[in-house]
């Protein structure tokens, strides 16, 4: 398999890609070594994972650069995800003996009620190329906490990545049998369905997301799926500093080139401060610097995956035919690279494919409202349901929208954001089950019950 670099289209490696053999050699490696694993004490699990994380802080730069290399995001950008990925295995490791300790629930005379956290096994976790280590520390790094061992995949578009993060998990101490790497592209991914694991973990597109699902539901194991979004935020008219708030959802809307799940996808604003607010938002969008994701202060670089040019143009087409104008940007650049104008697109109507399909780039629609009561009913109109975000001086007014909204995250004057404390799950087309906080260390094990009668 050639690994392209997608700003400068050059082939950067050729990796080999796992067969259906290799693959089920992986998976009985995987199974052979599970449970010696999960017999090794609690504490030493974390250990390793705070070896982990201080191994990739330690060599940052290296793994920065192979990042950018493969997806193309700006290396500061990618300097950046390295430090938070290692920042949310921190707490994960943290909190793992809180979480994953054998819990005693009621205790007399007579009986003892307990809770014991059983890992699942081996268990498959097919990932995505928008933040590797971002969704993957996720999955394996609670996933290997719980005392499972796992099976990762990354995307075929940070596959050195994907290595890397084994070389160094291994390095740390995870034994190389309980963290195989499986390499390839969606066939692969597709034959890693039909092995007998106990657990399947996806983070990716609704497309997919819908096709695991189906291919997995009889094998009665769990399954989770993180996948994309169609985020909106508003604008309320109360906002005091309109330009900060401005450059604030730019930020949220096109970091990491828009290709981030809960990047804004749809931004709403209160008739009183719309033209202040999308002047100030063209501003911040021309003043970016857009160039090779090495070039130092390149906000805007290329985006990972040349088909998306296709689907940004079509989007930019049918918002236009249908009434929208652009304001800055809207086509894609001559030369070498997979670069889009950052685009910032108004007068734009629900029904464009632009507010309803995921656009996962670097271009935004931005819609007039009137009230909130409309906020709020557009913001619903989605089959998605990932995160959704209000601006307004009122924590008050901001929480009551947020609690009208169907999504997983909700965001008071913040947006495109993260935390390990919290349960990150979506809804509808975005997935079901939750990652992080207390909630995403228990989901890869199946909690036993003991009632325990002298
Ligand atoms: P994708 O669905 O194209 O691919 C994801 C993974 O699935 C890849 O490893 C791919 O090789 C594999 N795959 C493809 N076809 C398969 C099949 N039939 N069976 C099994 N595996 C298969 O998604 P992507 O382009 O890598 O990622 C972008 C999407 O992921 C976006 O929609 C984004 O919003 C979403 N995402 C969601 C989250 C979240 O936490 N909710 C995080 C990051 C990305």
């Amino acid at each position: 398999m050639h690994i392209i670099n997608p700003a400068t289209e050059e082939i950067i490696a050729t990796i080999q890609e796992d067969s259906m053999d290799s693959l089920a050699i992986k998976f009985t490696r995987l199974q052979h070594a599970a449970s010696a694993w999960s017999a090794i004490p609690l504490q030493n699990r974390i250990d390793i994972i705070e070896k982990f994380v201080f191994l990739i802080k330690e060599n940052s730069e290296e793994l920065a650069a192979i990042l950018t290399s493969e997806m193309g995001k700006p290396l500061q950008q990618s300097r950046n995800e390295i430090n938070g990925a290692g920042a949310k295995a921190s707490w994960l490791a943290q909190h793992a003996t809180q979480y994953l300790t054998d819990e005693i629930m009621s205790l007399s005379d007579q009986l003892t009620e307990k809770i014991v956290y059983e890992p699942l096994g081996v268990i498959c976790n097919i990932s995505a190329w928008n933040y590797p280590y971002n969704v993957g520390v996720n999955i394996f790094v609670p996933a290997l906490l719980a005392g499972n061992a796992v099976m990762y995949k990354p995307s075929e578009y940070a596959s050195l990545t994907g290595l890397q993060i084994a070389n160094y998990l291994i390095e740390a101490g995870v034994p190389e049998d309980v963290f195989q790497v499986a390499i390839g592209e969606g066939d692969v991914g597709k034959a890693l369905l039909d092995l007998p694991f106990n657990g399947f973990y996806f983070t990716g597109s609704y497309q997919t997301g819908q096709k695991i699902y189906s291919h997995v539901a009889t094998k009665m194991v769990p399954c989770v799926l993180e996948l994309g979004g169609k985020d909106p935020v508003y604008v309320a008219d109360d906002v005091v500093d309109v330009v900060a708030v401005a450059a604030g959802i730019a930020d949220g809307a096109f970091y990491n080139n828009g290709q981030s799940c809960c990047s804004v996808e749809r931004i709403y604003v209160q008739s009183a401060v719309y033209e202040e607010f999308v002047q100030a938002f063209v501003e911040e969008v021309n003043s970016w610097k857009v160039g090779l994701p090495t070039e130092d202060g390149v906000y805007i670089s290329v985006l990972s995956r040349k088909a998306q040019l296709d689907v940004l143009t079509s989007q930019v087409e049918d918002a236009v035919a249908k009434g929208a104008r652009v304001l800055v940007g809207g086509k894609r650049m001559e030369g070498k690279g997979n670069y889009f104008e950052p685009t910032v697109i108004v007068d734009v109507t629900n029904d464009m494919v632009l507010m309803r399909e995921e656009s996962f780039g670097p271009i935004i629609g931005i819609m007039r409202v009137e009230h909130d009561a409309d906020a709020i009913r557009l913001m619903n109109d989605t089959n998605y349901g990932l995160t959704a975000g209000v601006y307004s001086v009122d924590q008050n007014r901001a929480e009551a929208i947020l609690a009208k909204v169907d999504s997983g995250s909700g965001y008071w004057n913040c947006c495109d954001r993260v935390s390990a404390a919290l349960p990150w799950s979506g809804r509808g087309h975005s997935g079901f089950g939750s990652t992080l906080s207390h909630v995403g260390l228990r989901v890869f094990t199946k909690p036993k019950a003991y009632h325990l009668r002298k």
